[in-house]
């Protein structure tokens, strides 16, 4: 087995694993987008948003809530821009903090020759205002996000294959996430995993799902510097 840190290519989760969002504006542009959608007041209680995709998130609402399929899958195109538009015209009301130690993590693996990218349940222009605004979008050489797919495990598959076009058909692959999902969805992909608890999950929790490697912080593997 590789070392954690030997590996080709790394696909990053966002939300809980880069930074964790301490505002609201994202679960807003849910709230948002749902009204619209059922023409009535509809928010995420009952919903699972950790570890799903944005687009799973509007669908398992959306079922929740009785709105048909016929009505709101067709408008999902125009659901997935206004919800980018709406976050974007409120990143002055981000909170966002970049994980511990993270920064350091990235050049470590950057300086190895790894290609860095991104594997997220976000809506890319959501993804990457996050990224932006934490300060560590320009370290990330390509991104896989959920504008298309509905579950994570599709999310990492598409970010595969663009991993393996960068980087080779040979190239290893390995995920970093913060949730149970986001280690099932690596296995379902038959891709090693890095778990760290620095989302809400405790490390109990991560370690119940096995990933090849389960770290309470970042802090955990910071190279000697
Ligand atoms: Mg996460």
């Amino acid at each position: 087995m590789k070392a954690w840190d030997e590996f080709d290519v790394y696909l990053f989760d966002i939300d809980g694993t880069l930074l964790n969002c301490r505002d609201a504006v994202h679960y807003f542009a849910f709230c948002d987008a749902l009204t619209t959608l059922a023409g009535r007041p509809v928010n995420l209680d009952g919903v699972v948003t950790h570890g799903n995709t944005d687009v799973g998130i509007l669908r398992d609402a959306l079922r929740l809530a009785d709105v048909p399929e016929s009505v709101w899958r067709p408008a999902l195109p125009a659901t997935r821009d206004a919800m980018s538009a709406f976050v974007e015209a409120r990143m002055h009301g981000f909170d966002i903090e970049a994980t511990p130690g993270i920064g350091r993590v990235l050049d470590h693996l950057k300086a190895r020759g790894a290609v860095l990218g991104v594997a997220t349940g976000n809506l890319e222009r959501i993804g990457r205002a996050k990224l932006r605004k934490a300060g560590v979008l320009h370290r990330f050489d390509f991104g896989g996000y959920s504008d298309e797919f509905e579950y994570r495990r599709d999310v990492f598959g598409a970010a595969l294959q663009t991993a393996r076009r960068l980087a080779g058909k040979a190239a290893a692959v390995c995920v970093v996430g913060d949730t149970p999902e986001d280690v099932r969805a690596a296995k379902a992909c038959g891709l090693p995993v890095i778990a760290v608890a620095t989302g809400i999950f405790p490390h109990a929790d991560l370690l119940a799902e096995a990933p090849d490697w389960c770290l309470r912080s970042f802090l955990d593997v910071l190279p000697e510097s």
